[in-house]
């Protein structure tokens, strides 16, 4: 048996290192994960409560077009049901967007580094990708821009961008689209936006009115801290949510899933209570590094790119073995750098008191 020739060289993903294998393999009996931006408060009270009444329904299908969660959305957001699709995270609706709308050759653009999925699903597809590098960690939409082909169909855009943190601003997201095709779908991925507060940063949902070719992808996984029910959703005009629609799965987004973010979103306090802590947290990270004397990316979303100027695998296990899991640079193309996310406070003192051990043992080390 064959499997298709352009998956051959996929790699299969690689999460962040599970809390219970770092017990188990250092003899830990406590760990801190800072590696997958999850929300270090949980989530909403409220959530429980909604998963608990749909357990009386467990062995009936849920509702494949989450109607009500569709309403509920369309109403915080400002936009038209028909405008939402739901996927399992938006994970999920990006390999809807790329199985709705990829033919073999076509070329779609991304940042390089960036999310690792745009290409991934794209690739799936037997799309060609155009990776263009950062600049100073952060998209260069001119050079974006310029890369745009005849064959071009999708430009993906990480806003804040994982794993650097850095956003794109209104005026630059303003010229970019003013001037791409609007044969050309423009997808902006908002999987941190809840936690930004800058008038500098563009709000995708203002866009939408204006220019039919954005895709807005938004997540339950991070701010509203239902990661492990897997949803999310595309936002966009109704005709392209409807192509979305014409490849999803009947039932991809369950009952459990689709009660709690439901719930999560109605806890507005709860969303309001991670933001600033998110914030101080930040705050308090930028003002530790700066008297370690080491540099960051402007950080926008739950997590901060830091250069430690020691070879991250080394970091990263020195780090791990005083059991704080972070993500090592070395995986993602930034060979001195680690990408952590934000905790509580206690989580990033802990944090910040390893890193401290773990620079001083590192420098000797050489
Ligand atoms: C976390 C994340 C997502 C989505 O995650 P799901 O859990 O699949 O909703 C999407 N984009 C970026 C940039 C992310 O960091």
């Amino acid at each position: 048996m064959q499997p298709k020739s352009n998956i051959i060289h996929l790699p299969v993903y690689e999460p962040g290192k599970p809390m219970e294998e770092v017990k188990r393999e250092l003899g830990l009996t406590e760990v801190i994960k800072l590696a997958s931006n999850e929300n270090p408060f949980g989530t909403s009270p409220n959530v429980k409560a909604a998963i608990e009444n749909e357990i009386s329904n467990v062995s009936l299908y849920p509702d494949g077009a989450a109607v009500e969660l569709t309403a509920a959305v369309a109403s915080h957001l400002g936009v038209q049901p028909n405008q939402i699709i739901f996927g399992a995270g938006s994970d999920e609706v990006i390999l809807m967007i790329a199985r709705a709308f990829f033919h073999k050759g076509d070329e779609t653009i991304m940042a390089t580094h960036t999310f690792p999925q745009y290409k991934h699903n794209a690739e799936i597809e037997g799309a060609v990708s155009i990776e263009v590098p950062l600049k100073d960690g952060k998209h260069d939409l001119p050079a974006m821009l310029a890369a745009v082909t005849e064959r071009t169909k999708v430009v993906w855009i990480c806003n804040p961008n994982n794993p650097t943190g850095t956003i794109v601003t209104r005026s630059e997201l303003d010229e970019f689209m003013q001037k791409v095709p609007s044969s050309v779908m423009v997808v902006l991925d908002e999987a941190y936006c809840e936690y930004i507060d800058d008038a500098e940063y563009p709000d995708g949902l203002a866009y939408l009115s204006k220019y039919k070719n954005v895709v807005l992808l938004r997540t339950f996984s991070k701010i509203y801290g239902l990661a492990s029910l897997r949803i999310g959703y595309g936002v966009g005009h109704p005709d392209v949510i409807r192509s979305i629609n014409q490849v999803r799965e009947p039932f991809n987004t369950t009952r459990f899933a689709q009660a709690a973010a439901k719930a999560a979103l109605e806890d507005k306090e709860f969303i309001r209570f991670c933001r600033e802590e998110n914030a101080k947290g930040l705050a308090y990270i930028r003002q530790e590094l700066e008297r370690l004397q080491l540099t960051a990316y402007p950080a926008y979303g739950n997590f901060i790119m830091v250069d430690t100027g020691c070879p991250a695998d080394q970091m990263f296990d020195s780090l791990l073995r005083k059991g704080i899991i972070v993500r090592g640079g070395h995986k993602l193309n930034f060979p001195t750098s680690i990408r952590v996310t934000v905790g509580s406070q206690e989580q990033n003192e802990k944090f910040i008191t390893a890193l401290e051990t773990s620079l001083q043992e590192l420098k000797t080390r050489v």
